[in-house]
């Protein structure tokens, strides 16, 4: 007999037909001989018509309200489905959030699961009910107790936190799509469902799958060991599973360690960096450069490129130390024949070896996302040991900086000590099957880029950029500091560029510009028409040309790289919006992603 948790989405449950449906779905799980806990969202669009009453009466509606508010949708159906059940001759009780023992924190709207009590729960099962419970609500116990919610899509979350906390079999999220496709099929037609992604794969692509998953949910299971999968309530096919390695250590579950906002810090001391400054900003550069050093079967690690002065464009990566020398021979090679560029009187483009070793130190973690403090404390707490940031590179779920190779030990045991982890030199890769080098690509077509010159070069000033972001609560997507420093009257100094949510960003500018004079840094330029297009997959690591490829493709369709910014399974790279979607077919296309049946999904 196993324990399974099954979770319904809202247009699972969207009609009394569909909850019938449920009802028999669930009966004919039990009837196989297991047990069963169901959560449940609010049927069809009730939350989003809940939030649209509110917002009748106020434009900023009180929080706590909103909870009281919005945790009625989801008591409706798992009553609906419990009386659907005992009708069936299946004994059923539906049980609140509260009921359950989800405790969370005080946060309305927003608040992250901190321990669950699965006694009442337990009990239940026990006596042969099916247990539905209401996704997305907790209790907060702040000295009295307040209705919390998990965030829009959290049923996911309170599903997979169940599943943690019985220490169930399997968890099943039923939707309204066949799984987890390779991209977004309203854009590309091809776009293929798959039989598995990675937690860690699932968790860059939050803006691709967060619709189809909330990333809390990936989160905890991955931390959790939770076997974890996506398939369509219309039909019996399997879906996708969700896979993740078995956790470091079994995590002590009573205290469900839930509400971190890192898991990991990382680090690796085999990196040496090569700097190419002042390129040509046209298509084809990085994807010559990258298709060079592929042939070499070199394995380069970040890449990061940032847009400068005068359209020049700056490249660097990192390399394996040993690969180090090859890679600046390819590097001097190609430079000369990619031309020059357009303003010679800043200089011609040079190729530059960072001469002393350096290191990178990592923070992951899904809880950064939606939170912007994290990003700013990580520099706050390099900056608070004095210790200087050279490279920047960020993705949804992880921020990469390079320092100086003699720091990285005390960098490691600050930020350790900062976000209250425990050291994980991850043995990142070890994974016994063999990945695909890329398993999805995602377009993002709701971001805008700010660029900021002649930022002093000393520890501190990203912290203080990135915390003043913070106070206002702006989420920064992709961070991309490069290694070019300017000498302006003695005063060294880089520039950075970064993404937001598009609207963020003219509140992102006058908050910057506001402190430009204070602590020195010169104009904040703002792009709101550019795209972000990533593939995301586990075994780039193991293929040293996935970049090269992309880039590729890219220039194929003379399409100009604007930023690149990369982690260990996730290359970004910012274009012109206008051309995004084409970027985004090139790509799916140039994987070999496609499939040869059409994936049905709702409109
Ligand atoms: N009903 C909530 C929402 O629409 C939670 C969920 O469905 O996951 O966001
Ligand atoms: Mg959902």
């Amino acid at each position: 007999m196993s324990l399974i948790v099954q979770k319904y989405g809202g247009t699972s449950v969207g009609t009394v037909d569909r909850i019938l449906e449920v009802a028999r779905r669930v009966v004919k799980t039990v009837q196989l001989g297991n047990s069963l806990v169901v959560v449940l969202s609010a049927m069809g669009k009730t939350t989003d018509g809940l939030v649209k009453l509110a917002k009748e009466i106020s434009v900023n509606p009180n929080k706590r309200e909103m909870d009281m508010l919005l945790s009625t949708g989801e008591q409706v159906s798992i009553a609906l489905l419990s009386m659907a059940l005992q009708e069936m001759g299946q004994p059923a009780i539906s049980l609140t959030g509260a009921q359950v023992g989800i405790v969370t924190e005080a946060a309305h709207t927003r608040a992250r699961i901190l321990r669950i009590d699965p006694n009442r729960l337990q009990t239940q099962l026990n006596s042969g009910k099916v247990v539905v419970v209401a996704g997305f609500q907790g209790i907060a116990d702040a000295g009295e107790l307040e209705i919390t919610t998990l965030g829009r899509g959290g049923s996911d979350t309170t599903a997979v936190a169940l599943a943690a906390a019985l220490r169930a079999d399997r968890c099943e999220i039923y939707t309204d799509v066949p799984g987890i496709l390779t991209t977004d099929p309203r854009l590309v037609a091809d776009a293929q469902l798959m039989d598995e992604i990675t937690c860690d794969e699932m968790l860059e692509l939050a803006s691709l799958g967060a619709k189809v998953l909330h990333p809390r949910a990936v989160e905890i299971a991955k931390n959790y060991g939770v076997p974890l999968v996506v398939l369509s309530s219309w039909s019996d096919a399997p879906g996708t599973r969700v896979v993740s390695p078995p956790p470091p250590s079994a995590r002590p579950l009573e205290g469900l360690e839930l509400a971190k906002a890192v898991d990991a810090v990382e680090f690796d001391l085999d990196q040496a960096g090569v700097s190419l400054l002042r390129l040509p900003d046209r298509p084809g550069v990085a994807a010559r450069l990258f298709g060079a050093i592929a042939q070499q079967n070199l394995d380069v690690d970040l890449i990061i490129q940032s847009i400068h002065e005068g359209n020049t464009n700056d490249i660097a990566f990192t390399v394996r130390r040993n690969s180090l020398n090859q890679a600046v021979a390819v590097a001097d090679a190609i430079v000369p024949a990619l031309g020059k560029n357009s303003r010679p009187e800043l200089g011609e483009p040079e190729v530059k070896v960072e001469e002393r070793p350096i290191a990178k130190v990592s923070i992951a973690g899904a809880g950064m996302i939606g939170r912007p403090r994290v990003a700013a404390q990580m520099f706050n707490t390099l900056a608070d040991a004095g210790i200087n940031i050279q490279m920047i590179s960020t993705s949804e779920v992880k921020v990469s900086c390079t320092i100086d190779a003699a720091e990285c030990d005390r960098a490691v045991a600050e930020l350790c000590k900062a976000f209250d982890v425990a050291n994980s030199p991850v043995g990142l890769h070890s994974a016994s099957h063999k990945p695909p080098a890329v398993r999805a690509v995602a377009l993002d077509l709701n971001q805008a880029r700010l660029a900021i010159r002649q930022l002093p070069d000393r520890p501190g000033v990203a912290a203080k950029m990135f915390g003043l972001l913070a106070e206002e609560n702006i989420s920064v997507d992709t961070i991309i500091q490069s290694q070019r420093c300017h000498n302006i009257d003695g005063i060294l100094t880089r520039d950075i560029a970064f993404t937001v949510a598009q609207i963020d960003a003219e509140a992102a500018k006058t908050v910057l510009e506001k402190s430009a004079f204070e602590f020195g840094w010169g104009e904040v330029a703002v792009d709101t028409e550019i795209a972000k297009v990533s593939v995301v997959g586990s075994g780039m690591v193991a293929h040293p040309g996935v970049a090269a490829k992309m880039f590729e493709a890219l220039s194929q369709h003379e399409i100009n790289i604007q930023m690149i910014a990369t982690s260990e399974i996730k290359i970004s790279c910012v274009v012109d919006e206008a051309q995004g979607v084409t970027a985004l077919k090139a790509i799916h296309a140039a994987f070999e992603l496609a499939g040869s049946e059409k994936v049905q999904v709702p409109a």
